[in-house]
């Protein structure tokens, strides 16, 4: 709701801020001194129609009184101009007429009026009234207050959670998913390639010699090789369905949803390739080379009774297999 903040208005919900416009200044007068002595009642008196709903923006009334026969305006045409109007479509309105008229009444509700007085009321009725309206209308206000309060400390929470979700879930060095979020991942992609009788491929990736990377050159360069590859890993994770991850050290995986052993293949190669390509400079297995990974890969469709562990068994027996061949290779079992 586009109205008056809370912060806008008087926080004391006892206190009231009567607007009347009436184009009678002895009618202000009247009001006027049937509120004077009244406590937290505040007064303003404005006999141009055409400025009532400036004035209203100005002063933030907690209730109008409003005539209904004025020259040049219609009252009734001015209520519904503040219902129309975002700084002043809440605020009560008290419509005071010349006489008790059930249509002229019916009008005035419809308008969108929320009380009707005949000129000029009983002071205690008056004030009551004022009162009573203002009351509801501060109330109103502190509820909106409330559940804007409330909707904002929703989002932030709710970012919040976003933001740890993320690093629960991700790898600090490199960025990628962590251990945890793949163990997650490949589970559930394993029951939904069950249910749906699908393929799922699993590349495991080794950097290969790289314990003599770190001897050679030291822990920070080998950190630095790792995020390097782990950015080739990444973008060899082209679906958003397919999920890079750090599975411990230097080595790596990628699920594959959806993927047959040909598809898996392609992505195993181009990767291993990409990585050659980086040329870091190693000096393992002969001096003069570059750095390069293994890769493991297996496909499966789940069978009933089955467990994705045979899956990441399957790749491993892959990687062996690579290393066992002569490194910078893809093996499948
Ligand atoms: P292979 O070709 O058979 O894979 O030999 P390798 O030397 O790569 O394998 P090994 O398992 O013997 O060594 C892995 C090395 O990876 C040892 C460890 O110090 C290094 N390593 C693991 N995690 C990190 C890391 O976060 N940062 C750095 N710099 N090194 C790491
Ligand atoms: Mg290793
Ligand atoms: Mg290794």
């Amino acid at each position: 709701m586009n109205d008056l903040q809370l912060d806008d208005v008087k926080s004391d919900e006892n206190s009231a801020m009567v607007l009347l416009v009436d184009d009678q200044a002895m009618i202000g007068e009247a009001v006027r001194r049937g509120l004077a002595l009244e406590q937290n009642i505040d007064f303003h008196f404005c006999a141009d129609p055409h400025q009532a709903i400036a004035q209203a923006i100005r002063i933030k009334p907690t209730v109008i009184l409003q005539d209904l026969v004025m020259p040049g305006l219609d009252g009734l045409t001015l209520v519904r101009e503040y219902r129309n109007h975002p700084a002043t479509q809440n605020i009560p309105i008290i419509v005071l007429s010349t006489k008790e008229d059930p249509l002229i009444k019916s009008a005035a509700f419809s308008a969108g009026a929320n009380d009707y007085l005949v000129k000029l009321p009983d002071n205690i009725e008056l004030v009551a009234r004022i009162r009573y309206h203002s009351r509801s209308y501060m109330t109103l206000l502190q509820r909106d207050a409330a559940y804007r309060a409330l909707r904002v400390s929703q989002q932030q929470l709710l970012d919040t959670n976003l933001v740890l979700q993320r690093l629960m879930n991700s790898d600090g060095l490199t960025g990628l998913s962590n251990r945890r979020h793949f163990d997650e991942y490949l589970e559930l992609e394993w029951r939904r390639a069950l249910r749906e009788q699908t393929q799922l491929s699993l590349l495991m990736i080794d950097v290969d010699y790289f314990k003599s990377f770190n001897d050679t050159f030291g822990h920070l360069d080998g950190d630095e090789a790792l995020r390097k590859v782990a950015s080739a890993i990444r973008d060899a994770s082209s679906r958003p369905s397919d999920l890079p991850a750090r599975y411990g050290g230097e080595e790596f995986a990628i699920v594959l949803p959806n993927t047959s052993l040909g598809g898996a293949r392609l992505v195993a190669e181009k990767l291993r390739m990409a990585v050659e390509a980086m040329n870091i400079p190693h000096i393992s297995p002969a001096p003069g080379r570059c750095l390069t990974i293994s890769i493991g890969l297996a496909t499966m469709t789940p069978q009933p009774a089955s467990n994705c562990r045979e899956l990441i068994s399957a790749a491993d027996k892959g990687l062996y297999l690579a290393k066992k061949n002569g490194r910078n290779q893809v093996g499948i079992e």
